[in-house]
């Protein structure tokens, strides 16, 4: 009897004292740091986390970047108003209307304590803020992109040591991880199943749209990518954050990777051996090389100087590199096109990846408007380090047969060599539209120089 009622009295008294600290606590505990200068939050007011979602007082943020803010307490409508942007948010629906249009948010604004909250993902998507949270000190930063152009330090930097993830990607054998700072991680290989780890130090999540507390994982949408299983992300710590990426892979039997920065962004190339039961080409060893003639059949590609379709070009030019490659006991050689049809870009990705091809080469001619002095060659890959590798080698051996102006290699955004999963690159050998140019691509001796270049350089790249 005694003993319950002590029991109880101990009760009260823990909540007593635990209650009130805990509250007071979680209201000072968190800062807005806008364009470097801390926000000076009313009484109450404060940053939320609501289902893993950082929500912050929407009005001290709109009223700090002087845009005009109404409050219809009826309606529980906040209108926000900056020239001509508007945007009408309303307590507890997830639909809002910017300039004109419905917008969904992820998580409808809340009135917690007397104040408006929205998801900080919305503030950073409709306001034009940079946003980053600092969950180890409870740190919301906002730069105001149209102010500031892209600051690469956070805040005032006071607490800016701390690296952050903006976006993770996974698609075409990519790994892309967009970051604040470049920061060398640690990469591991692990069998059963087979997966790599890539541990970020002195790195945690920022504008990711949620908020990931240690323990928690998010998981990205793999589900055009056979060979893997899962890409899940997670702050594997904190004090000091590590940011881990896990990809999980499926039915493979060694995978390789390389890694590079390009553009702020951390890319992580795979190149993956399939086990044994996908239904992989028999090849015998040989490494499978597919020749992409660009255009044809309704697709003419550009008009030449003297009228002629690219289509022909690169047909011709195509076929004269078969012939050399047929003669490659070590190559295994598909055509996209033989003949004038058109496959469409996504039927030649698809042939390419679904032959799990060592190297893919896509032929074209070049052309521009009105300055028909412009001239030379030109050789495209996309991020990947091993088709910037590919490129670098075919077009040397171009430059060297056909004498024509070196225009470089370059990191090109264009869907045959983005969407493919092994080296690729697209050669543009030189221009159509230019007078001497396309007497000489038009002519056999030149075509037969190219079709060598482009066998030599395949060749060197596979070692063979
Ligand atoms: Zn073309």
């Amino acid at each position: 009897m005694k003993k319950s009622i002590l029991m109880l009295l101990w009760f009260s008294i823990l909540m007593l004292f635990l209650l009130p600290v805990q509250t007071n606590a979680a209201a000072n505990q968190t800062k807005i740091i806008l364009d470097g200068q801390e926000l000076t939050l009313p009484n109450d007011v404060e940053v939320v986390n609501v289902r893993n979602n950082i929500m912050i007082p929407i009005r001290v943020v709109a009223e700090n970047l002087k845009f005009n803010v109404n409050w219809d307490q009826k309606t529980q409508n906040v209108s926000i108003q900056q020239g001509s942007k508007a945007i009408s948010l309303t307590v507890g629906q997830q639909e809002a209307i910017v300039e004109n249009s419905n917008v969904t948010l992820n998580i409808a604004p809340q009135m917690i304590k007397n104040t408006v909250v929205v998801p900080l993902r919305f503030v950073s998507e409709e306001m034009g803020l940079r946003v980053g949270w600092n969950n180890k000190e409870k740190i919301v930063t906002l730069t105001n992109t149209a102010s500031v152009p892209s600051s690469p330090s956070n805040g005032n930097g006071n607490e800016g040591t701390t690296n952050l993830v903006h976006e993770i990607n996974y698609a075409n054998n990519q790994l892309v991880v967009s970051m604040d700072q470049e920061v060398t991680p640690v990469i591991t290989t692990l069998k059963n199943p087979e997966r790599i780890v890539v541990d970020f130090p002195s790195t945690d999540f920022g504008n990711m749209g949620q908020v990931l507390p240690v323990g928690s994982m998010g998981k990205l949408d793999t589900s055009d990518s056979p060979n893997v299983s899962e890409v899940r992300y997670s702050l594997f710590k904190n004090d000091p954050a590590q940011v881990r990426i896990v990809i999980e892979l499926n039915n493979v039997s060694a995978v390789n990777y390389s890694q590079q920065y390009v553009a702020g962004k951390f890319i992580l190339d795979l190149s993956m051996v399939n086990g044994p039961t996908p239904a992989t080409p028999v090849t015998d060893g040989k490494k499978v090389v597919v020749i992409d003639p660009g255009h044809g059949g309704s697709d003419p590609g550009t008009i030449s100087f003297t009228n002629k379709p690219e289509k022909n070009f690169t047909l011709a030019l195509g076929l004269k590199v078969q012939a050399l490659l047929k003669q490659e006991p070590n190559i295994e050689l598909i055509m996209t096109r033989e003949t004038d049809v058109y496959p469409t870009r996504s039927e030649r990705v698809k042939l390419a990846n679904d032959l799990n091809a060592d190297v893919f080469v896509s032929i074209h001619g070049n052309s521009v408007k009105g300055s028909p002095q412009v001239s030379g060659t030109e050789t495209f890959y996309y991020q990947r380090a091993s088709s910037k590798e590919l490129a670098n080698i075919i077009h040397k051996h171009l430059i060297e047969a056909l004498g024509f102006k070196d225009r470089s290699v370059k990191n090109g955004n264009l869907q045959v060599i983005r969407e493919t999963t092994m080296p690729a690159v697209l050669l543009e050998i030189g221009f159509l539209s230019n007078k001497d140019e396309e007497e000489a691509m038009m002519s056999e001796s030149m075509q037969d120089k190219a079709a060598q270049a482009i066998v030599d350089g395949i060749k060197e790249y596979l070692n063979l």
